[in-house]
């Protein structure tokens, strides 16, 4: 370690939400293995714990009133509103007294939080600490969420009944179109543009860092970089730098044994993350796809993720039947050792941006089904966008499907050359805040 480093803490504050705590912790141990301590201060819902491979970090909880009942009822985006409300106090008087009891100020090099939790700011402003944003998306996303925080709720939606404007591309970002644009089902347009008006603001924060790459998108990146204030760093995918096991759900690794039994890409992988619910009917559609695809099929089915449904007891018999031939139903996977796995061909995914990184790091080809928010810009960049029987032969069975794969390793090959060419570098200059640390790649 260089001995101009001086402060050895950094602070994480993450989005207590799986697709949010994934690439912080990988930050926190690829900022770990360079010699710096983590101390990560979290709300009391979806904790990470140390036990979870994190023994070094310290983790530091700061208390909130939402109940658990509020955190399923609410819908992600008021949620997080309300989280912003009422945890700017409590986070102040946490941190003030890790100030006082535990470590200096000196001892702190920066607090790094996810966009979302921007009440965090007011604390590093009143204690005079730099203070860096951590997008856990993408730049592309993070453009169209603040284009759309300057819109008008009442005329975008009445706009948007116009299919001409719906398919109409969005100035600047082809192939995006309106409709693509980040809206969340998780509530109103408002609270949409509540939102991200409050998470684009940078505040007093010296940078902005993202886990993506420019080789992935150097132009949204640019325009980013032009848009805000501060610098913008691409420093993802943070999952090729640092392994980091923070699932908050139980792992069921029996599907690997299941996977090792099949042939070389011949497994299609479906799974639409953390938070994405389904309609019963779009369940049966899917199971209707796989069914005539004739394919062996892993599919994460996350138990309340069908509305109305405690886990898989609407799907018909015949198709029960079917996945004892060919197919393996779980409720949460080890994701990342699933895409690694040979006998994997395909993602049918929602394309969190996640998924989407860890998907195209594996160079396995996608069949995109997005759902809600950044996932529609992220499908409308990554692949086939049409799910069902017919794409899934393509994919996999089809020679269409190795091409897919082909190029899909391509991607995998320069992703890889952009993170060897120092994922850790872009922190250097965030770091050197004033002149005094020094991050050795
Ligand atoms: N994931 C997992 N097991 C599963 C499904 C998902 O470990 O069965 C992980 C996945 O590897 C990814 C995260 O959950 O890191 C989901 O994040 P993403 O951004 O893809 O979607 P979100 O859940 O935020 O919609």
């Amino acid at each position: 370690m260089d001995e101009k480093l001086v402060k050895r803490r950094i602070v994480l504050v993450p989005v207590p939400a799986q697709g949010h705590v994934t690439p912080i912790m990988q930050l926190g141990k690829a900022l770990h293995s360079k010699g710096f301590s983590i101390t990560v201060i979290q709300t009391q819902y979806n904790r990470v714990s140390s036990s979870q491979d994190f023994s070094d970090f310290q983790f530091l909880t700061i208390p909130g009133t939402l109940t658990d009942s509020d955190l399923n009822n609410l819908g992600a985006l008021r949620f997080l509103i309300k989280l912003n409300q009422i945890c700017e106090a409590s986070f102040k008087h946490c941190f003030g007294q890790l100030l006082q009891e535990q470590v200096s100020r000196d001892d702190i090099a920066c607090v790094i939080y996810d966009e979302y939790m921007y009440f965090s700011a007011a604390a590093f402003k009143e204690f005079q600490l730099p203070s860096v944003i951590f997008s856990t998306t993408n730049a592309t996303a993070f453009v169209c969420r603040s284009a759309l925080s300057k819109f008008n709720a009442d005329k975008f939606l009445i706009d948007m009944k116009d299919p001409e404007v719906q398919n109409s591309l969005f100035p600047g970002l082809d192939p995006l179109r309106y409709k693509d644009l980040p809206t969340s089902a998780f509530g109103t347009l408002d609270d949409s543009i509540n939102l991200y008006s409050e998470a684009v603001n940078t505040r007093t924060a010296s940078t902005v860092i993202i886990n993506s790459a420019s080789c992935l998108e150097s132009s949204s990146l640019s325009r980013l970089q032009r848009e805000l204030q501060v610098p913008v760093y691409p420093i993802g995918p943070l999952h090729i730098a640092a392994s980091a096991p923070s699932s908050l759900l139980v792992e069921d690794r029996s599907c690997i044994e299941w996977l090792d039994k099949q042939k070389p890409s011949s497994v299609v992988y479906i799974s639409l993350g953390s938070l994405g619910l389904m309609e019963n009917k779009d369940m049966l559609e899917m199971a209707r796809g796989l069914s005539n695809s004739n394919q062996p099929f892993l599919w994460v089915i996350r138990p309340g993720s069908v509305p109305g449904s405690e886990w898989t007891e609407s799907l018909p018999e015949e198709f029960s039947k079917l996945v004892s031939e060919r197919g393996y139903i779980v409720k949460w996977a080890p994701q990342m050792e699933v895409l690694r796995h040979r006998a994997v061909g395909g993602f049918w995914s929602h394309c969190g941006w996640n998924s989407t990184l860890e998907s195209i790091g594996e160079g396995v080809p996608m069949i995109c089904r997005p759902i809600t928010g950044d996932q529609k810009v992220n499908a409308r960049r990554a692949g086939e966008r049409n799910c069902g029987e017919r794409v899934v032969k393509r994919l996999i069975v089809d020679e269409e499907g190795e091409d897919m794969r082909k190029r899909a390793m391509d991607l995998k090959e320069k992703l890889e050359a952009s993170v060897r060419s120092g994922v850790l570098d872009a922190l250097n200059p965030v770091l050197t805040i004033d002149g005094k640390i020094k991050l050795v790649s």
